[in-house]
């Protein structure tokens, strides 16, 4: 829902396994059954493999599993979630809440005060708008753009969404350094698509934001005519002049390294002095996405009327307090961001939202006693040796490749050679103690964790980068590549079935957390990653004959998903997913190549349920992504999100394999001609 550029600035430019739009999930009714490696009566065999593998390996499971009414999808990733978070993460909670009078500023003190704040809802009632209603009038009482603008920059600190975000991470010509990064932002909807796809579907959505915006103001008591045409008017003006999704995957056409002092020539309208004071950060250069677009974005505020931009500003302090202000204002904001636009039907319980969001505004702290409670040592050994088993497959792979030359095979063996990795949770924590948490003030509560957020990231400026530093809790169900450091993250909590099974036959598991662990290394020598080197600087790498082969083996790929029709008007975009596709190949490959490996001179095993273990490979693949969807939330992923849906990254990948072919004796005779083999 919300662009993620700075969600996280570790992540700033990772590139994860899964997105997670729109976070919902129910209660499974397996969750204290011993989960199998894999169930065959989640199969429907009267399907053929090599037709529609995703059914046959999964038909079962899918008509058993209807999508909860709470939820947007429902497979491997969301029951685990949400396992993870009933039995986990709230037990945690609930012991914590034992404690009588927990230290100010502890763990338990910060997890319970926010807990309580978000349950009174006796207080948040009372409250009712008036916590946010100071920023508001603040808004209104300016007298200038110069004025508003100024103000916009203490907005951006407190999180609230603006036209252009600004953030810190790594400068990815200067790796070990940290820059200031400008982008676009601002979008209720998210992405440039939501404003200009003509489809009925999408000018539905459009309508229904109009009518949601009249009725959030109408509820504020916020009297302003047609607030809703104001804003999707002015946002489509704003969006029509951003980067398409799939073009800001071009590293080096987002990095334009500037003079601070260039802004003001660049973009005369806005003054970035005052901004960038508010907003509490000093920068001598800063690396803008797209310089075209702070030309034109100066050029819209100075057309602007004062009071459109003044009702731009209020519009998105609303949204982004939204759920923690009274009911009728969550309800609202659930029924257009989750019902129409991810077609979820009913709101989560209050409880089930209190513990989402203390997992979300204090996963680290929470993290620490996770990952004290539920990491075993051992996984970390098992992990570790799982990754260099697929560093030295990967290693014989690129000797054996035939599209590239001897010389920049010895670049791409250097830069998987210099990978690291992290496993589990950090190895140090932040201190969080000083945010102040209450048990009866959830809005400042929240502004609060977002301070500290915000005064940690500004403090980073300019200073080099902790390579330390996680990107994500270790109770997170996904994993990350971050180009800038060449290394990959394994949260805690993706370590169990069906991704990682102790129990499982290593086939299982190779077609599960191996092929994952493939995934993301082969983000560094994907579309993007390829042109990251071993040290974690953009920087060109290759010789221009086997850039101009890989540069065309992707085109291949990207042809091949945008040909694909998830429903009816909406295709894959093959751009926007080059990466991910990619990694899923290799990883595939890598993990089968794993197999093969780990068994050599061995007796080969027994099959299990009548699969070899090649069988049960391509099943455990097919188990970790196997989901049902709403088409809602299928239409948004196709046009945000850089991973092909789950359906397709089980269908789509596996026919481009030949190693699938074998294990399954495909009788599709144009399966040949689809082969792509990128690593
Ligand atoms: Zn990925």
């Amino acid at each position: 829902m919300k662009n993620t550029f700075l969600l996280s600035i570790a992540l700033l430019f990772a590139t994860l396994l899964i997105s997670s739009s729109c976070n919902n999930q129910t209660k499974s009714k397996d969750a204290d059954k011993k989960a199998l490696p894999f169930d065959v009566a989640t199969m429907d065999t009267s399907v053929k493999p090599w037709e529609d593998f995703d059914a046959y390996a999964n038909g079962n499971w899918k008509k058993n599993n209807p999508i909860p009414s709470t939820e947007n999808s429902w497979g491997s990733f969301n029951i685990l979630d949400k396992e993870t978070r009933e039995v986990k993460i709230k037990g945690i909670v609930n012991e914590l809440l034992t404690v009588a009078d927990p230290k100010k500023g502890s763990e338990a003190q910060l997890i319970t005060g926010y807990y309580r704040s978000y349950l009174d809802t006796v207080t948040i009632s009372k409250l009712g708008i008036s916590p946010i209603e100071p920023l508001s009038e603040k808004i209104v009482a300016t007298k200038s753009l110069d004025e508003l603008i100024a103000t916009s920059g203490e907005l951006a600190k407190l999180g609230i969404s603006v036209p252009c975000e600004v953030g810190v991470g790594a400068d990815d010509r200067n790796s070990t350094m940290n820059a200031v990064f400008m982008g676009q932002g601002g979008l209720s909807l998210g992405d440039r698509n939501y404003y200009e796809n003509k489809d009925s579907s999408m000018i539905k959505v459009r309508a229904e934001f109009i009518k949601h915006v009249d009725k959030m103001f109408s509820m504020a008591g916020w009297s302003i005519t047609e607030p809703g045409k104001t804003i999707l008017d002015f946002e489509t003006r704003i969006a029509l002049v951003q980067l398409k999704n799939f073009e800001m995957r071009d590293p080096v056409k987002i990095y334009n390294k500037i003079p601070f002092s260039e802004l003001s020539k660049l973009a005369p309208a806005i003054n970035w002095i005052t901004f960038y004071q508010n907003f509490g950060l000093k920068a001598d250069t800063v690396i803008v996405q797209d310089k075209n677009y702070l030309k034109n974005l100066s050029q819209l505020v100075s057309e602007t009327p004062l009071d459109v931009m003044k009702t731009y500003y209020r519009w998105h302090l609303l949204i982004n307090f939204s759920n923690l202000l009274p009911t009728q204002f969550s309800r609202e904001t659930f029924h257009f961001f989750s019902t129409v636009m991810y077609g979820v039907k009913e709101q989560r319980p209050r409880e089930e939202r209190a513990i989402i969001s203390v997992n979300n505004r204090l996963g680290m702290p929470l993290g620490k006693i996770f990952a004290a409670k539920y990491f075993p040592e051992s996984s970390k050994q098992k992990v570790t040796q799982m990754i260099e088993n697929v560093r030295s497959v990967y290693r014989d792979r690129i000797d054996n490749l035939s599209w590239m030359s001897a010389p920049t095979k010895i670049k791409a063996k250097e830069k998987l050679a210099a990978f690291t990795w992290k496993i589990g949770y950090p190895d140090t924590w932040k201190d969080y103690s000083t945010i102040d948490i209450q048990p009866d003030k959830l809005i400042q509560n929240s502004m609060n964790i977002t301070m500290w957020d915000h005064n940690d990231m500004i403090s980073k400026a300019g200073k080099p980068v902790d390579k330390k530093e996680w990107g994500m809790s270790p109770q997170t169900i996904n994993a990350y590549n971050n180009p800038t450091s060449n290394e990959i993250v394994f949260p805690a909590a993706i370590l169990q079935p069906p991704f990682f099974n102790p129990e499982a036959d290593d086939a299982i598991n190779y077609g599960g957390i191996i092929a994952v662990i493939g995934h993301e290394i082969t983000h560094g020598f994907d579309d993007q990653g390829a042109q990251y080197d071993g040290t974690g600087n953009l920087h060109n790498w290759w010789s221009p004959e086997d850039a101009k082969n890989f540069a065309a083996l992707g085109t291949k790929l990207e042809k091949y998903f945008s040909s694909i029709e998830v429903s009816k008007g909406f295709k894959i975009d093959g751009k926007l997913t080059l990466g991910e596709n990619i990694a899923d190949l290799g990883g595939l490959t890598l993990g089968y190549y794993a197999l093969e490996k780990s068994m050599e001179g061995k007796k080969r095993p027994d099959p299990i349920d009548g699969f070899s273990p090649e069988q049960r490979f391509f099943l455990g693949w097919a188990q970790v992504w196997r989901d049902n969807m709403t088409r809602e939330s299928l239409i948004s992923q196709v046009q945000t999100d850089p991973h092909s849906p789950a359906h397709w990254r089980i269908n789509g990948a596996l026919p481009l394999l030949k190693e699938f072919g074998d294990a399954f004796g495909s009788k599709n005779s144009a399966a040949d001609s689809l082969r792509i083999v990128i690593w």
